[in-house]
């Protein structure tokens, strides 16, 4: 019986934390270190559990990290005078505000305020349209990471036909540009979409970032192909799962990405990536 091989996103990140702690060294040691500054607005307690590994990660890599922690009462007008504070803040190469943002903050304007240049996200309109006429900045760390987890397995991805479940400004639409700059034929479906297995079924590379547990199973697979699970939900007995059946996925695919120890960790890894290189364009590196 085929066992599809695992694509480890904790290997993959190792080696690029790796990196980029060689990277911020040889900043330091010219007199900048790179900074991330967060911003969390709040107490939800996924959010505060997301940037604690952020600002963790930051300082075992050698980048320079500060965490504002802002009440859920705070107004929409303070947080954008924080973000202008740190706009201009020298020792801030990256800023990345958590989202979701309470209901009373408008969370397209906050992303607007912060300098396209210190958008380590990559979700300020700036950065989505330079991603779009193919002169990407900073690409989003989610898609990247998976970009990252296709090269290091040497997966072709140019000339193959890529389907993105999912069409979020934050995962499926940066997916999709990303798989098509680097050559694929690339199919969006979304939950509109009429007969997702049709589609599937013709892919060499899915990524599923639904949120939704088993949205895709083996026999909606062609043999041989490769399939990246973004998803984060919960299952049953309250444990972290994709959106991927990975047990009837792992008999016909040729790789697949686990959950957890996937996607997730590239994010973070992707994070750390976009600031250092904000740091080195400042620097001219
Ligand atoms: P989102 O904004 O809720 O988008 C979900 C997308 O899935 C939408 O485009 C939606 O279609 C589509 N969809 C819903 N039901 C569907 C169905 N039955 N068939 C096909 N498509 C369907 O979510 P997101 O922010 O993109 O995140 C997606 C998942 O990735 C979540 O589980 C999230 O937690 C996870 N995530 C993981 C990481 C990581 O680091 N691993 C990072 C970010 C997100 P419509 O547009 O038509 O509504």
């Amino acid at each position: 019986m085929n066992q599809a091989k695992t694509i480890d996103g904790v290997v993959v990140s190792q080696r690029l934390r790796e990196e980029v702690a060689r990277r911020a060294a040889a900043l330091a040691a010219k007199g900048t270190t790179p900074g991330l500054a967060v911003v969390l607005v709040g107490d939800d307690a996924a959010s505060a559990v997301y940037v604690r590994n952020k600002v963790k990660a930051c300082e075992q890599y050698g980048l320079f990290s500060t965490l504002d922690r802002m009440p859920a009462t705070v107004t929409e007008a303070e947080l954008l005078e924080r973000i202008h504070q740190l706009n201009v803040d020298p020792k801030i190469h990256g800023i990345l505000v958590q989202l979701p943002l309470p209901r009373h903050i408008n969370s397209h304007k906050v992303i607007e305020a912060i300098a396209a240049e210190k958008d380590v996200d990559g979700f300020h309109v700036a950065n989505a349209g330079a991603l779009m006429t193919g002169q990407p900045q900073f690409r989003p760390c989610t898609p990247y990471g998976v970009m990252k987890m296709l090269e290091a397995y040497d997966i072709p991805v140019s000339g193959r036909h890529a389907v993105v479940i999912g069409r979020s400004n934050i995962v499926g639409k940066p997916m999709a540009l990303l798989l098509l700059e680097a050559g694929a034929t690339v199919t969006v479906c979304h939950s509109k979409t009429a007969d997702l297995a049709y589609h599937t079924r013709s892919a060499d590379i899915v990524v599923a970032a639904v949120g939704k547990r088993n949205i895709l199973t083996g026999d909606m697979l062609k043999p041989g192909s490769t399939v990246i699970d973004v998803g984060m939900n919960r299952n049953d007995e309250g444990k972290l799962c994709g959106d991927v059946n990975f047990a009837s996925v792992s008999e016909v695919a040729e790789y697949v990405t686990p959950v957890p120890g996937g996607v997730g960790p590239m994010t973070i890894t992707m994070l750390l990536v976009n600031t250092l290189e904000s740091a080195e364009r400042v620097l001219h590196v």
